[in-house]
């Protein structure tokens, strides 16, 4: 009995239900028109999608477990492990750096955009940096590894990259004055959002979403963002606001006559779970005990993925340059 206990438990943690479950059993839905009450009734929306997303596939008979399987086993590994681990990184960056803001907002409409912005601007930061840095893109490959797109890859993680991710994210906003509240505020809006935009072709065959793809960031950028083709490699570096990308000039469209390939760029074993997150760190530990020199031991760990001593880089951006330079009439 213990055993379906525990399965039950998994399920209702899976699907998020207990929040839901608390407000029917004790018949409080006034809950519902708060924020921690919203919160709870949303939650289990992703999961349900991405069950809907399983059934249809399978009744289409498009259901192929590969394109499932690594973040299947990922989402598994991580709830065994975040079980030992479970480090309140937004807490003690909260702790920490309030005292240094240099200012306070209120929870307010205006100081909610203000603080959307921030966010924004501090996502851009870690998610940049998880592309750009070889010791990060380590963490953040997990994400990138599958060769499909559907909702499960929302949960496809390596287990440090959420804490990383939070120091960054937390430790901007809190200097720049967005207050706890209003962060988690927004915490549960990106996090929301952020999972949405990974739904998978089965369920959304053309993701632009009209003229909203003009103005945010659509599920269609964000399959952008998971093609490893040259147009498309580090490009939508954004969660919901597009700003940041167009300041820093990495906004691309879906371009119909460039059909997205989904992946990294190193040869992978399809669908392998251990391949997909320890793959890159094992690659990385190699070259750093190849390297000839100290600094070359350093910089591999610090330069952009396919950086190489010798001075033959195969990083994004070199790929990106040899690929335009071929489109030039
Ligand atoms: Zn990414
Ligand atoms: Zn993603």
């Amino acid at each position: 009995m213990e055993i379906l206990e525990t399965l039950y438990r998994e399920i209702v943690g899976f699907f998020s239900f207990s929040g839901l479950i608390e407000i029917i059993q004790t018949d409080n839905y006034k809950a519902l028109l708060t924020q921690d009450g919203i919160g709870k009734a949303l939650a289990p929306l992703i999961p349900v999608l991405l069950v809907i997303e399983l059934i249809r596939a399978f009744f289409f008979q498009r259901l192929s477990f590969t394109q499932y399987k690594i973040a299947f086993f990922t989402y598994i590994f991580n709830r065994v492990i975040s079980r030992f681990i479970s480090i309140g990184m937004v807490g003690i960056c909260i702790g920490l750096f309030e005292p240094y803001a240099i200012f306070k907002s209120e929870f307010t409409w205006y100081w909610f955009i203000y603080g959307y912005v921030v966010w924004e601007f501090a996502h851009f930061v870690y998610h940049y940096l998880g592309h750009k840095v070889r010791l990060f893109w380590c963490l953040h490959s997990t994400h990138h590894a599958s060769e499909s797109m559907n909702l499960s890859i929302t949960y496809a993680h390596f287990f440090l990259e959420g804490p990383y991710a939070d120091i960054i994210r937390t430790t901007i906003c809190i200097l720049m004055g967005v207050n706890p509240p209003l962060l988690f505020l927004i915490m549960f809006v990106d996090g929301t959002w952020g999972a949405f935009i990974h739904i998978g072709e089965n369920l959304m065959k053309d993701a632009r979403l009209g003229f909203l793809n003009k103005i945010i960031l659509t599920p269609s950028h964000h399959r952008v963002h998971h093609a490893r083709n040259p147009l498309y490699m580090d490009t939508n570096f954004c969660n919901l606001l597009n700003i940041w990308d167009k300041v820093f000039g990495t906004l691309q469209d879906e371009k119909h006559e460039e059909k997205i390939e989904y992946g990294i760029t190193r040869p992978m074993k399809s669908g392998d779970f251990w391949d997909a997150y320890f793959g890159e760190i094992i690659l990385l530990a190699k070259d750093v005990y190849h390297a000839p020199t100290l600094k070359d031991k350093v910089l591999y760990i610090f330069m952009p993925p396919g950086w190489h001593h010798s001075g033959e880089h195969k990083t994004a951006s070199v790929v990106k340059k040899e690929y335009f330079a071929t489109q030039k009439p």
